[in-house]
């Protein structure tokens, strides 16, 4: 039996081979790569990928999983082989019900679409993105068609970033969430509105880096083991345990986006920094779900990042990398600034409070997509339609509306957007163990130190890789399931104080 699951984990680990190799392919795309390589790059990370996939789906490999059935039952649950052999036939009986033929057209068609997004985006020509983005609303069909029986047909979709959540999980979470935030966002858009100056002032590129880079290494992300490029929709990625990557994108006008887009995608690698070595090459080797891994950049980003004691310590060094700017702005009046609340167009930067918001009508536009209820034709006005409704703003261009994201022009339609405010439900959730756990956690922050924060992280979080589904890492580390409770005091304590609500 040994023989056979070492046979199992060496033909995983050369799909991981080439899965990796395609990641390498696609971060190059979003940093370096000339334009003039675009075709032939979507072809080959389409070659490797279906290389992968017909690697996965070989019979060979579903023999193996059925001969170690037996073996699997007599193993520890929370072994890694027993996690290693139940997670590939998860992943395997998903697998073989897609064709190869499907991967290979979805990821051509993927790439393709998204470098035409990033030349249409600039110009505000969302027709010219039409027949791709029709293309992608079908093949997305197709896709949830592969998995005949679900309840929504957004759900095979949801099943693939938060697997075992279903649309009407989500849907009711949302709605209880929906239900707290909007009288939120009400009585704090009465006040007097915070003043954002001091973030929005001219700040070179060079120091923006340095400062942000400093940061994330006292955080604990591992620059032997890293690193940070540029590019236009930040992003982390990871080729193996040893090389977890970040990007960003730098406003020489604006602090906030490249120093704040750093420590998010800095809690992203830290996550997959902290997977237990052993499980290196193996499916095992990344995150729970894409909740889960957003509740760690969200983490590290808000609950950390913008909170009044990280800021005890940060502010003065901050100021004394930018003394022309902030000399004389208070730590109280910067501390205001970066947690400023304001209806706004753009997601990516939206405060904590209206960011669910943005979430919530990118998830139903989904939803209504899919279910044939909205044409793409349609999309642009149905997405100003949803600002003013929910936000009461309309954006001036599609720009600013619906060309904003990058998720419906490089992959499908439906499972995209939930992650991130699942993460920002689940960052709070975990976040308040942890201090059951370690109550001198804020005070560590107030001096600059993360070590038993990010420790206690790595031990509950970081180090089982994908050996638990989110519902089961949720169980095992708060003893209860998914609770929107300790996000929603968060929030209201944080701003109720802020705004003297
Ligand atoms: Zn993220």
């Amino acid at each position: 039996m040994e023989k056979k699951f070492e046979e199992l984990k060496r033909r995983l680990m050369e799909i991981d081979d080439l899965n990796s190799s395609a990641a390498v392919l696609s971060w190059d795309q979003a940093t370096y790569m000339p334009p003039g390589g675009a075709a032939a790059r979507g072809r080959q990370m389409a070659t490797l990928s279906s290389l992968a996939q017909e690697k996965f789906i070989d019979l060979e490999i579903g023999k193996l999983l059925d001969d170690l059935q037996g073996y699997e039952d007599g193993l520890d649950y929370n072994s890694n082989e027993a996690s290693l052999i139940r997670k590939a036939r998860r992943d395997y009986e998903k697998a073989v019900k897609v064709p190869a033929a499907w991967v290979a057209k979805f990821e051509t068609h993927a790439a393709a679409s998204y470098q035409d997004w990033a030349a249409a985006r600039p110009e505000n020509d969302f027709k010219r993105l039409e027949d791709n983005l029709k293309k992608t609303l079908e093949m997305s069909v197709e896709f949830a068609d592969f998995f005949p029986g679900y309840e929504h047909i957004a759900d095979p979709l949801i099943d693939n970033s938060d697997e075992g959540m279903k649309a009407s999980d989500i849907q009711r979470v949302f709605s209880e969430l929906q239900e707290e935030l909007v009288p939120l966002v009400q009585a704090i858009t009465e006040q007097e509105a915070v003043d954002d100056n001091p973030v929005k002032q001219a700040y070179t590129e060079d120091d923006q880096l340095a400062f942000g880079q400093i940061v994330i290494q006292d955080f604990g992300y591992d620059f032997e083991r890293g690193r940070q490029d540029k590019t236009y929709h930040p992003f982390m990625t990871k080729f193996s345990l040893g090389d977890v990557r970040i990007t960003t994108r730098v406003n020489e006008n604006d602090l906030s986006e490249a120093l704040f887009s750093t420590l998010h995608e800095a809690g992203h690698g830290m996550y997959e920094q902290g997977i237990n070595p052993v499980l290196e090459g193996t499916p095992l080797a990344d995150g729970s779900s894409s909740g889960v891994h957003e509740s760690q950049s969200r983490t590290w980003e808000n609950v950390v990042g913008r909170s009044r004691g990280f800021w005890e310590h940060y502010y003065p060094k901050l100021q004394q990398a930018f003394p022309e700017q902030l000399a004389q702005v208070e730590l109280e009046a910067f501390y205001r600034a970066i947690n400023k609340v304001s209806r706004s167009l753009i997601r990516t930067d939206a405060d904590e409070v209206t960011y669910n918001l943005h979430v919530m009508i990118r998830f139903d536009l989904e939803l209504q997509m899919l279910e044939g209820k909205l044409n793409i034709e349609d999309l642009p006005e149905a997405w100003h339609a949803r600002y003013e409704s929910d936000l009461g703003l309309r954006a001036p261009s599609d720009v600013d509306g619906v060309l904003q994201d990058v998720h419906w022009y490089a992959g499908t339609i439906g499972g995209s957007f939930q992650g991130y405010t699942l993460g920002n439900i689940l960052g709070a959730l975990f976040y308040e163990s942890a201090l059951k756990a370690n109550p001198d956690i804020p005070d560590e922050i107030r001096h600059g130190q993360f070590d038993t924060l990010h420790s206690w992280l790595k031990e509950n979080l970081y180090m089982h890789g994908a050996k638990f589904t989110a519902d089961e890492l949720i169980q095992r580390v708060t003893g209860g399931p998914l609770r929107i409770e300790p996000y929603i005091a968060y929030l209201k304590g944080k701003y109720g104080e802020i705004y003297r609500l």
